[in-house]
């Protein structure tokens, strides 16, 4: 089997959207007529990532076999390093990992779970992941957060998503929100807080003192990304776990992170390594004792690759990310994740398992 073409290109959802709010998907095309689709990381549309594919990557991939995609993205990983491993070349060899298992699926008529050495489970629990708190009244966070408990997630995260040059800008108010989500939600139910890298080392040890005492379960990059080391003293300085990663985008930088002394990592799978990567950062989470949570915040593709790669993962010890519940991003797809009862069900079909609606796909493609 050989690849004989590869597809880089936008997915607009709404009319009159912006370039930067649009999914950046990739389709591999073999000479064997199966075909495989991925998914990039959406930072500003997926543009940078896009390009890379088009220009880059995808000329190189011609006429190989996608069965040695792990070799493959390997190679093309250290020879345009130098276009910067962190972000838009690693999310488009995320997304061009993804669309290759997927055609190893369909190849060898297997869904990527069983090709990973089968599920644990195939029922995953999620948690609704709420954006965007920052900006908003104290009101207006608990309306939304009654409105996301509608789609019964085992578990709900706050995101507070403040400009990151302004830093322990409302710590009073971070806490007030804290405490009234508490509220609602009563002392039994699981609670996260995403600070998005908004605090001072002595403002998240304060931040996240509150949220021991609320009883949140974890404390998401409470301080800048790029401080590692810091990253580590507010997790040693705290009993509640401390979680980052989700900017992390190679394995030997996660492997800092964790020799900082963070427990629980956060790597995404349409922003660094696919299906393969996110593989080996099991193997490291695994060999370091440490929790594997992915973030994931794309609601078809990625979300579907994600599924199968926690329902392959031997500890998997909080509910998957589940950001979007609006259906308006499900329309090119015949059978989008939803979830059922509070669960996401793996699907059936082989590779992903995704069935595209091609009339709908074709309608909304955008090119580069
Ligand atoms: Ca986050």
């Amino acid at each position: 089997m050989k690849i004989t073409s590869i597809e880089a290109f936008q997915v607009q959802w709404t009319p009159n959207d912006k370039p930067s709010q649009r999914s950046a998907f990739v389709r591999v095309h073999t000479d064997d007529g199966v075909s495989g689709l991925g998914e990039a990381s959406p930072m500003q549309g997926g543009l940078a990532s896009l390009s890379m594919i088009k220009h880059n990557l995808a000329p190189r991939l011609i006429g190989a076999d996608p069965l040695d995609h792990a070799v493959l993205l390997d190679t093309l990983l250290h020879d345009f390093v130098k276009l910067g491993p962190e972000g838009a070349l690693t999310g488009a060899l995320a997304a061009l990992d993804i669309a290759l298992w997927d055609i190893k699926g369909k190849a060898l008529g297997q869904p990527i779970y069983k090709l990973l050495g089968g599920a644990w489970r195939t029922a995953i629990p999620f948690y609704a992941s709420i954006g965007g708190n920052g900006d908003r009244t104290l009101d207006e966070v608990l309306r939304v957060v009654e409105t996301r408990l509608k789609d019964a997630p085992s578990a709900i995260k706050i995101r507070f998503d403040n400009n990151r040059t302004r830093l322990d800008s409302d710590i009073p108010g971070d806490i007030a929100k804290a405490r009234a989500v508490r509220k609602l939600v009563g002392d039994a139910f699981p609670l996260a807080f995403d600070a998005n890298n908004g605090f001072t080392t002595g403002g998240a040890i304060r931040v996240g003192r509150a949220l021991e005492d609320l009883g949140y379960w974890w404390f998401e990059e409470p301080v800048q990304h790029y401080h590692v080391k810091q990253m580590g003293e507010v997790a040693s300085a705290l009993e509640i776990t401390v979680s980052a990663g989700e900017q992390t985008y190679t394995l030997a930088a996660l492997a800092d992170l964790i020799e900082a002394g963070v427990p629980m990592i956060q790597p995404d799978i349409v922003k660094m390594g696919g299906i393969t990567g996110l593989q080996r950062c099991a193997a490291l989470a695994h060999a370091h004792g440490v929790e594997l949570v992915p973030h994931q915040t794309q609601p078809t593709i990625g979300h579907t690759a994600n599924l199968h790669m926690v329902a392959c993962q031997l500890h998997a010890t909080k509910p998957a990310e589940w950001n979007d519940p609006s259906t308006r991003t499900h329309a090119v797809f015949e059978n989008p994740p939803k979830p059922v009862g509070g669960m996401f069900h793996l699907p059936d079909g082989v590779g992903l398992g995704l069935v595209v609606n091609e009339a709908e796909l074709a309608k909304r493609r955008v090119e580069i």
